[in-house]
């Protein structure tokens, strides 16, 4: 369904150029959003999501901004700003596993860096968000959307604990921040994909290790980054206008 509001509505979407995210982004664009996205790396793809978005008849800005960088972060905002002059939703969608460590053997360095790229990234999109999409400081409202995982409920692959915390740390915060952002005309929930098959899993076994645990997943099979995004884009538009504060899964039943 096309969103029906006066002119089309923007949304800034983090890591919109691979998996999940670009399936978000293509999401947006056939309900009718104008999109902003970041990548990190892959400029290919970035690129090629946007010709996506274009051919759709949609506009696409793609910035390269790692979302553990503040101040690139700040660069993403201030292209959505510059491209379009209006913010509607936030998805806050990058993520990194982090790779296979045990606790034993994880250093300080890598937690800090896996919870800055998965954890703090959110608070600091939230906060560039929030201060241009609050109505209490000339802003409109608007929808932020966070992905966790679901193994912030059953703890993730082996070895993984600084992930499946990580995801853990999303839920809560999106439940403190629904009832933080609402009296700003935020509206605040999260997604909790459970096994999807993108190129996350070449952390830890890739397609072979998607293909090994699909089966086993209640619904019989592993998810799709559209089927995700589905979800993402209902949260982020109006159809959702009464859901807040929600941790949804898209899980197979997993
Ligand atoms: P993916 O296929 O690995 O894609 C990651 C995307 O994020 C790419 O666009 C990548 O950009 C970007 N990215 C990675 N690190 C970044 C950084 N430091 N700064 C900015 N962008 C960065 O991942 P995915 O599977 O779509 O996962 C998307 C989200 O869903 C993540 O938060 C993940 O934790 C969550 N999730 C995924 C699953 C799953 O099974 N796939 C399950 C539960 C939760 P480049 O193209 O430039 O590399």
């Amino acid at each position: 369904m096309t969103v029906q509001v006066e002119g089309a509505p923007v949304a800034v979407v983090t890591g919109g150029s691979r998996g999940i995210g670009a399936a978000v982004v293509l999401a947006l664009a056939r309900q009718g959003w104008d999109l902003c996205f970041s990548y990190v790396s892959n400029v290919a793809a970035a690129e090629s999501t946007a010709a996506q978005v274009r051919d759709l008849g949609r506009r696409a800005v793609t910035v390269q901004a790692d979302v553990a960088d503040r101040a690139a972060l700040a660069r993403l905002f201030a292209a959505a700003d510059q491209a379009y002059g209006r913010l509607d939703a936030l998805v806050n969608n990058a993520g990194i596993v982090g790779g296979v460590h045990s606790i034993l053997d994880a250093d300080d360095a890598h937690l800090t860096s896996l919870f800055r790229t998965n954890v703090l990234s959110q608070f600091f999109c939230v906060q560039e968000a929030a201060r241009r999409m609050s109505t209490q400081r000339g802003g409109r409202g608007g929808s932020i959307v966070n992905l966790s995982s679901a193994a912030a409920r059953h703890g993730g692959m082996p070895n993984e604990a600084h992930y499946a915390a990580s995801k853990g740390a999303i839920d809560s915060f999106t439940v403190a921040l629904a009832k933080e952002l609402a009296p700003h005309g935020l509206r605040v929930n999260a997604v909790r994909p459970g096994l999807i098959r993108t190129d996350i899993h070449d952390a830890h076994g890739g397609q072979e290790l998607v293909d090994r645990i699909g089966p086993t997943v209640p619904i019989g099979r592993a998810g799709t980054a559209e089927e995700v995004a589905e979800v993402v884009a209902f949260l982020a538009g109006p159809l959702s206008g009464y859901m807040h504060g929600a941790v949804v899964d898209v899980s197979g039943g997993r």
